[in-house]
């Protein structure tokens, strides 16, 4: 199975411009002292965390990233310019590995964070700073120092706002096709119903991102199954939307179940706030959803909300509860037409592990 959720770039800052040799020449000025000025620094590699990114796909397309050179230093005592800093954007959630993986070099969990991960070489010095007393007319000079390089690997967490929740044919897809966008679907690139679906739904002109977790069953946390590689996936979840098929046997147990998965995987995802919703209630009449609403308060749920993810009934008011849960942000352009384009290729492009 395939992810656009990591890639391998090279990083290399600038090498330092190199110090220069001059000489003062002067009209009447018979001995003009040395005045080459020292290079300019090299630009670093910055990374920066923004808001509005939700994939690494764009690491596809440049994989490489060096800072420019500083300029030489130059005569009359100038120093040389410094280049400016490369700074690379990356999504809230992205992590820079270490080529070999080993090591987590650093951990963008905000938005705005920023580090510097290779400086810019020093510039050299010019040969005005090696003059002394018993040397006014010293030739020596510095080139810049080399900047630095390396490979590394970006590794993002599919980072949605919200996950779907729900033991197999509960109803998830359905859902999923229903409040997302066709059109803004990032998971068209190169998700199945096999690996996590995201969408980006938009809603009282605010938008996140759904990941419906497929194949959440019993004992996944434990590795049995498909889903516990995917509950990874929602430790950054901000809300669970939970759907509990109507149908099944016996609702309150299917959320103990699921509830049970979440508890046992740990890392606080128990503890995420979650929306719980009864689906296909295009199939029951309103007293049976009463009386199966009545059994999962009875069995720990706050709210529970009746949809049918296939007609669409009662999914204006859950996404709002959801809106509740978010941070307050505007919509942001996404890049779903354009990762859509890329479909086929960027299937076989970054494999998991
Ligand atoms: P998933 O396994 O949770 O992704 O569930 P699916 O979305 O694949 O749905 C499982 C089955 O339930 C499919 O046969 C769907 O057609 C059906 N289904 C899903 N949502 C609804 C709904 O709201 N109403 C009805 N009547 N059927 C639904
Ligand atoms: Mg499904």
């Amino acid at each position: 199975m395939h992810f656009l959720d990591q890639a391998k770039i090279y990083l290399r800052s600038g090498a330092g411009g190199p110090g220069a040799v001059s000489f003062r020449r002067e009209k009447y000025v018979e001995y003009g002292g040395p005045d080459g000025g020292n290079g300019g620094k090299g630009g670093d590699i910055v990374f920066v965390a923004v808001q509005g990114l939700n994939t690494l796909i764009d690491f596809r397309y440049s994989q490489h990233f060096k800072a420019a050179r500083g300029t030489h230093g130059m005569g009359r005592d100038r120093t040389g310019a410094g280049a400016d800093d490369l700074v690379v954007e990356v999504p809230v959630g992205t992590q820079i590995l270490s080529e070999d993986k080993e090591e987590v070099l650093a951990d963008f969990t905000e938005v705005g964070q920023r580090i510097v991960l290779l400086e810019g070489g020093m510039g050299g010095r010019g040969n005005a700073s090696y003059k002394t007393s018993t040397n006014r007319a010293p030739r020596q000079h510095q080139p810049g120092i080399p900047g630095e390089e390396m490979w590394v690997w970006l590794r993002l967490k599919l980072l949605a706002d919200v996950g779907l929740l729900g033991l197999p044919n509960a109803g998830k897809s359905t859902f999923i096709n229903q409040v997302t966008n066709a059109q803004a679907k990032v998971g068209a690139y190169a998700f199945t119903t096999l690996i996590p679906k995201l969408g980006v739904v938009r809603h009282k002109g605010r938008e996140f991102v759904l990941a419906d977790i497929p194949g959440l069953i019993e004992g996944a946390a434990d590795g049995a199954g498909i889903g516990d590689r995917f509950l990874g996936h929602i430790e950054r979840c901000r809300v669970l939307v939970h759907l509990i098929d109507i149908a099944g046997d016996d609702p309150a147990e299917a959320m103990r179940v699921v509830q049970g998965e979440l508890a046992a995987y740990g890392e606080g995802l128990a503890d995420k706030p979650q929306v719980i919703a009864l689906n296909k209630v295009d199939l029951a009449d309103p007293e049976l959803v009463a009386g199966f609403a009545e059994e999962l308060r009875a069995a720990g749920a706050a709210e529970v909300f009746g949809v049918s993810g296939a007609t669409g009934e009662g999914v204006e008011p859950l996404l709002d509860t959801v809106l509740g849960y978010l941070p307050n942000r505007t919509a942001t352009e996404t890049k779903g037409s354009e990762v859509e384009d890329e479909a086929e290729d960027a299937a076989d492009w970054s494999p998991l592990d």
